[in-house]
């Protein structure tokens, strides 16, 4: 995400931080490398103009030319003026106080709609929200059997249409189910298509008209940049839209999409696709997103990430273990697994200030926790309580099986043994914060 312009920036800011005086020429310099930067990034035009006039007329102010540090004041106003474009804070759904709340997602076919849409659910389930997709793409059967596919993975229901082909009437019908159901939300999968026109906008415009939607959520596609936020301007103009979801951002190494959509529609970014997967779905946090941009690290999703992953039982339950002394490999395998499911340990560095320039280049290898699982996955129960026990001929067996070597068992049992050490010296009820990423 932002890769090049985040290269960009920096190189401009490293030259503008070394200044102890800055002339007014020297700001215009700065400002061109900017623009170079951002229009590279696909920010489209408009924006940039806006932002480079905002940010002059800042830079050049009486104060802060002659401030002890102009450089440094150049680059606050620029990250200040970042985060205008991408938004204040974080703007959620707003779910309504009489449920169910009506949710209607639009854009065009391959932005992530469909995929979106579980996403959302999955999230909402995982509260307690009790949840009805509806498929209303009624000329793409394949739409409607993603979707059923999808709910039935995801163990949310999906509204069955029968024979209905109006998808006004279904959509009318399915919310009027999901009052009577008590739902707590109804989510509608719009029909898409390869690109906008004026059926396909109607359409829109009549589903709104007569479901009354609490909110209106563009999917766009991060990759297609600047084009991007044109899609939604036009979904904004025709339809009206509340938000918007931003996806495939994983992909995106520009960041025009990101940076011109608030501008051009005057919609907030609501949340942001990050992959595939039905859990990479963030909220968007504009000031997480800006420290992203500046090499910064993004402390703050790492640690909800941490969150989601380790529950406070589970936490509580690992404390109790390890004052007991019975923390053993079958738990440091459970680790492992919450760990991993936090991401990729490329992507969780790349969250730590400074790692992601440090790293830069440097291929991480997952497989090592995935050895280390298919070590202890070979250990008998037995041996993971009480890995004292494993001697040189159960050792030759465990490498076996898991495809290594009897070094690796070797090594994990020594860094098992000091992680032990270390946890009965450690005070109680604390290890909920322990790395189990730091041992290998
Ligand atoms: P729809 O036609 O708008 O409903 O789009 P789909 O939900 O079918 O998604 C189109 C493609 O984009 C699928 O291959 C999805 O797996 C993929 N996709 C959706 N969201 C993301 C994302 O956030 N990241 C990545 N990498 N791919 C995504």
């Amino acid at each position: 995400m932002f890769q090049n312009l985040s290269e960009r920036l920096e190189a401009v800011y490293k030259k503008l931080k070394g200044r102890g005086k800055l002339k007014e020429s020297d700001v215009d310099e700065a400002l061109r490398e900017i623009r170079v930067a951002l229009i590279e990034a696909d920010v489209s035009l408009p924006v940039i103009k806006d932002f480079l006039a905002q940010v002059r007329e800042k830079s050049i102010g009486q104060e802060i030319l002659k401030s002890l540090t102009p450089g440094h004041q150049m680059v606050k106003i620029v990250n200040d003026e970042l985060e205008g474009l991408l938004g204040d804070e974080v703007s959620p759904i707003r779910f309504s106080d009489q449920p169910p709340t009506v949710i209607m997602m639009v854009g065009l076919q391959g932005s992530g709609k469909t995929t979106t849409v579980g996403k959302l659910a999955r999230l909402w389930k995982k509260e307690g929200k009790n949840v009805l997709l509806v498929p209303a793409d009624v000329y793409r059967p394949a739409a409607i059997e993603q979707l059923n596919t999808l709910g039935r993975d995801l163990e949310i229901d999906v509204f069955d249409a029968g024979d209905e082909k109006d998808p006004v009437a279904i959509c009318t019908q399915a919310v009027q189910q999901a009052k009577k159901e008590l739902r707590y939300a109804v989510i509608l999968d719009t029909a898409g298509r390869q690109q906008i026109d004026e059926a396909l906008m109607d359409e829109v415009r009549r589903i709104k008209e007569k479901v009354e939607p609490h909110e209106v959520l563009f999917v766009a596609d991060s990759m297609m940049g600047q084009q991007a936020a044109d899609i939604a301007k036009s979904f904004q103009d025709a339809v009206g839209i509340d938000g918007v979801v931003l996806t495939k951002m994983d992909g995106d190494a520009r960041g025009g999409a990101a940076l011109s959509i608030k501008n051009v529609t005057g919609k907030p970014i609501k949340y942001i696709g990050t992959g595939e997967k039905l859990d990479a779905l963030e909220p968007f946090h504009p000031d997480r997103i800006v420290s992203r941009i500046l090499g910064m690290g993004d402390v703050m999703s790492l640690i909800d990430k941490a969150e989601q992953a380790y529950d406070l039982e589970q936490r509580e339950e690992l404390g109790r273990k390890v004052k007991k002394n019975a923390f053993d490999l079958e738990d440091f395998r459970d680790q492992l697994l919450q760990f991993r499911k936090m991401g990729s340990m490329q992507e969780l560095l790349g969250m730590i200030p400074g790692a992601g320039k440090m790293l830069k280049g440097v291929q991480i290898d997952d497989n090592a926790f995935v050895r280390v699982e298919a070590i202890i996955n070979s250990m008998t129960p037995h041996e993971r309580a009480h890995h004292n026990l494993i001697n040189g001929s159960r050792k030759r067996r465990i490498a076996n099986g898991s495809g290594t070597n009897v070094n690796e068992v070797n090594k994990l049992l020594k860094q098992f043994a000091q992680m032990k050490k270390m946890m009965k010296k450690m005070s109680s009820g604390k290890m909920g914060r322990f790395n189990p990423g730091s041992m290998l």
